[in-house]
């Protein structure tokens, strides 16, 4: 082809040339010149027209002029033209790909608009959550039909909701599912949904297998309790019985106080507990905190500071936050040296939430245990612990206790400065 791109500004000029000849020998140059430029550009105009109407079709097979400067526009067109059906194609490719790689995952997904909208599922999702095709473009809430999904889609701290598996009739039905989200794309949200009706049915047993052994247990303890005090009682002052029986009287205590607690966790976790709210003033229920514990903190010969003002009161169920405070101020007792001091007091910090915190000089803990301590049975190092009773289960049971206040644990703790056990309540609790 010839890639000239002066061909229609030669054929003007020549165009020209001729029309002032011609125009000089007949007498009309101006004339003739007009003329000639009027057939020039209505020419070029429809050139361009033909140029337009070959750039919409969209075969675009064979070029409309071979040379000159549209000839050489109509090929770019041509090459751009061709690359963008090449990138569409490869987009196309990529998708149907990723819709491939998607559709075999074992976990359902869904693609959410910023509107919680249906844009897209898996085989795997469409299975566990009963969606059929024609459910795209609907509201997901309106389809899963969970209060607790429904919350968590509004945004929640969690990471994720384990809710009951659609109760229509299916060959595929899961008991339990778990949905998961993700922020994807611009304003877009995945939703990841597992099938966890094996985990869920294994937790279930493990619950009951602690619930059921810790019932079990009770009574030959108390048994063995009983026992242990008579022989006390009976080989007092002699040197050869006391001290055996002693150990294994303090064992015996060891081991009731873990079966309370592991009772006590596994009430928690079936939700299984007493949860009426009510309005709790802070410092009468420090009062009686102090009460308790103030003979253990003078054989230890520390002090408790209690700094709370008698205003501050939280609507949370009393029984709930005793044993909060109660765990707390056990281990600040049990686990800071003697002649220290442990201060129990109230601020309200940068998020507005309420928090109670119990502050020792003890010994502390180091940062690699600090996320764990919340785990049943999670000790550190029982043979440098100062309480040595311990069940490692109190925490576990602190964590539990706040959640049912919609509150959170946080610890501060360095080792040889002591620790800051913090409870922080939503703002909505406070009622000061
Ligand atoms: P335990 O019955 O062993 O005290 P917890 O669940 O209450 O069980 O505590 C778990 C572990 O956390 C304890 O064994 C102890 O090592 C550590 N711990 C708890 N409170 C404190 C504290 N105030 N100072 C130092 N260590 C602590």
């Amino acid at each position: 082809m010839n890639e000239n791109p002066n061909r229609e500004r030669n054929g003007l000029i020549a165009g020209l040339v001729i029309a002032i000849i011609l125009g000089a020998l007949l007498g009309y140059i101006a004339e003739l010149m007009a003329l000639f430029l009027a057939v020039y550009v209505a020419f070029q105009f429809v050139q361009l027209k033909k140029l337009y109407a070959w750039a919409q079709d969209a075969s675009m097979n064979e070029l409309p002029f071979e040379d000159g400067l549209l000839g050489q526009l109509a090929k770019h067109i041509q090459e751009c033209k061709k690359q963008g059906l090449q990138q569409k194609e490869s987009v196309k490719y990529q998708l149907e790909r990723f819709k491939k790689l998607i559709a075999v995952f074992p976990d359902g997904v869904v693609i959410l608009s910023g509107s919680n909208r249906i844009q897209w599922f898996n085989d795997q999702a469409g299975k566990l959550l009963v969606l059929e095709k024609r459910d795209t473009g609907q509201p997901v809430n309106q389809l899963v039909r969970s209060p607790a999904f429904t919350r968590f889609l509004k945004g929640s701290s969690e990471e994720s909701v384990t809710i009951d598996g659609p109760s229509v009739e299916t060959n595929f039905s899961a008991e339990k599912i778990e949905i998961r989200v993700l922020p994807y794309g611009e304003n877009e949200r995945l939703l990841l949904v597992r099938d966890v009706t094996k985990v869920e049915r294994a937790n279930q047993m493990r619950k009951d297998f602690v619930s059921n052994a810790s019932h079990e247990l009770r009574t030959p303890l108390t048994v063995m309790k009983g026992y242990v005090e008579m022989l006390l009682l009976s080989t007092e002052g002699e040197e050869r019985y006391s001290p055996p029986l002693k150990k294994v009287e303090q064992q015996v205590i060891k081991m009731e106080t873990m079966i309370d607690e592991l009772l006590a966790l596994s009430r928690l976790e079936e939700g299984n507990v007493e949860s009426t709210a009510s309005s709790v003033n802070l410092r009468s229920l420090c009062e009686q905190i102090k009460l308790e514990f103030d003979a253990a903190a003078e054989k230890n010969e520390q002090v408790l500071v209690f700094n709370i003002e008698p205003s501050i009161n939280l609507k949370a169920n009393k029984v709930s936050l005793l044993t909060v405070v109660r765990n707390l101020v056990g281990n600040a007792i049990h686990y800071s040296a003697k002649g220290s001091v442990i201060n129990i007091g109230w601020a309200v910090n940068d998020h507005s939430e309420g928090v109670l915190f119990v502050k020792d000089a003890g010994q502390g803990i180091a940062a690699r245990h600090l996320a764990r301590l919340t785990e049943r049975f999670y000790r550190i190092s029982e043979k440098n612990a100062l309480h040595k009773t311990g069940t490692g289960l109190g925490l576990a049971i602190v964590k539990h206790e706040l959640e049912r206040h919609e509150a959170r644990l946080v610890i501060d703790s360095k080792v040889g400065e002591g620790s800051t056990f913090q409870c922080c309540f939503p703002a909505a609790r406070i009622e000061s």
